[in-house]
């Protein structure tokens, strides 16, 4: 490989959106990437139901801000604008009464209010769910499906940085496609692995399986517990700040449980929103026939979507059409089709769904920020500042951070 400016370690979002940046400015650059396909944790696949299926993100947050909204407009692709308010809440396999699901609603709201004056030291958003008297199943919203932990485990302080993502979207082509689609033309090395970042002589050396590369600056879009778990090792170590914001973001998990449901739609619309509070702890939310496809898509989040991924994907369908079969009968079985597990805890170089930030260490993401002697940079859904955990704010973040590397190689500045 080939002397370049800049190394991108990672073609998911942020490092497609990265090394496009760093072409519009004439620099070099190579692509370095893990896996044997670009997107990462954008990923769209016929292989389960012959229609195409979101592995990984699917909603277009914060169109109104997403790039990636544009870009599926101007391809004429198909978008349904999702409220992502529930429609049906049920406690276990009983039907909320309409003043549980207005009690629901406003315990939503009150939560905000109270992120938003949130003032004490305790920083766990558990704290204000205890003092706040609010039903357990907003509790679950806010956090399980929404940060992917559970909210003994949230910083209030990072929870309140993270925008609103209203206006929502879903595409029916994929958002996973939709990345693929924006990448297409940005070459990578597929199967790549960097293994070993050298920064000890001017500028870095990227070691990977088939060689080396050598670089003036690196930006490393690698999730922060591929880092933590020192799947690149560099040479000499990261100052320590670095190294403990690695383990300061831990990734939180969100597993998805498609299943066909054949010949029914249950009294259901498409795209209704059905969330089964089991102790706030084992709920499971569907989002019901999106696009009127034969799909209810189940999602578990925070501790038990860890728990489902090391339980296996058999365990898992068992689980979700048990669910169902709660709530809409038993004769639903025959029903029930194809489906399967996604497995972001499995995937070796993700390792989680996106990071959240330790209670009282929401600062880590401004660490991650800050280059390492001007030549290495971090990027991705972690550093998207109002829009982190997002696909559209991985790409936001790649942009920016190519930015900041195009300006610290400029002539004016000396690495
Ligand atoms: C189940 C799930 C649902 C989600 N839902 C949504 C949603 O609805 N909407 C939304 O906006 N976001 C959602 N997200 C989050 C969104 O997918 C991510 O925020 C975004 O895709 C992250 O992009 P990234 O470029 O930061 O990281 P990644 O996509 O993880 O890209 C990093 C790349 O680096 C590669 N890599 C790692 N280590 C190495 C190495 N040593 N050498 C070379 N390459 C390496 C990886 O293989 C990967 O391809 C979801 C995520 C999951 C898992």
């Amino acid at each position: 490989m080939n002397d370049v400016d800049v190394v991108v370690v990672g073609a998911g979002s942020a490092g497609l959106a990265a090394a496009k940046t760093l072409r519009a400015a004439g620099l070099s650059f190579v692509v370095l990437e893990a896996m044997n396909r670009i997107g990462g944790r954008a990923w769209t696949t016929t292989e389960h139901f012959g229609v195409p299926f979101d592995i990984g993100c699917a909603w277009l947050h914060a169109a109104d801000r997403n790039p990636y909204f544009d870009d599926a407009r101007a391809a004429g692709w198909t978008l349904y604008h999702h409220d992502m308010n529930v429609d049906h809440l049920y406690f276990g396999k009983r039907q909320a009464t309409e003043d549980e699901e207005a009690a629901m609603r406003i315990a939503d709201l009150h939560l905000s209010d109270l992120v938003e004056r949130h003032t004490g030291t305790d920083d766990r958003v558990s704290s204000l769910l205890a003092s706040g008297h609010l039903a357990r199943a907003a509790a679950t919203f806010a956090g399980p499906m929404d940060f992917g932990k559970d909210y003994d485990e949230i910083s209030v302080a990072d929870f309140k940085s993270a925008a609103d993502l209203d206006p929502n979207y879903i595409t029916k082509e994929g958002f996973g496609a939709l990345v693929a689609r924006f990448g297409a033309d940005v070459p990578v090395e597929l199967s790549t692995p960097v293994r070993r970042i050298r920064w000890d002589a001017p500028g870095v050396a990227c070691e990977t399986d088939r060689g080396s590369v050598r670089a003036r600056a690196v930006i490393v879009t690698a999730s922060p517990a591929v880092l933590a778990f020192e799947e690149i090792d560099f040479t000499p170590d990261l100052p320590d700040s670095h190294v403990k914001a690695f383990f300061d973001l831990p990734m939180g998990m969100l597993t998805k449980l498609p299943v066909e449901v054949r010949g029914t739609r249950l009294g259901l619309e498409p795209f209704d929103d059905l969330l089964v509070e089991r102790r706030a702890q084992h709920d499971i939310y569907f989002l019901c026939f999106p696009f009127d496809l034969d799909l209810m898509v189940g999602f578990v989040g925070g501790d038990f979507a860890w728990e489902m991924s090391a339980a296996g994907v058999e365990a898992g369908i068992d689980f979700v059409s048990d669910r169902l079969c709660d709530i809409f009968g038993n004769d639903l079985r025959k029903r029930i089709g194809r489906a399967t597990m996604t497995n972001w805890a499995g995937e070796r170089w993700v390792r989680g769904a996106y990071a959240a930030a330790r209670p009282g260490q929401a600062g880590a993401r401004a660490v991650l920020s800050e280059p390492v002697a001007n030549r290495i940079f971090f990027a991705g859904e972690h550093l998207a500042g109002p829009l982190i955990q997002t696909c559209a704010g991985a790409r936001l973040s790649g942009e920016a951070v190519a930015r900041q590397v195009i300006s610290a190689l400029s002539p004016d500045h000396s690495l």
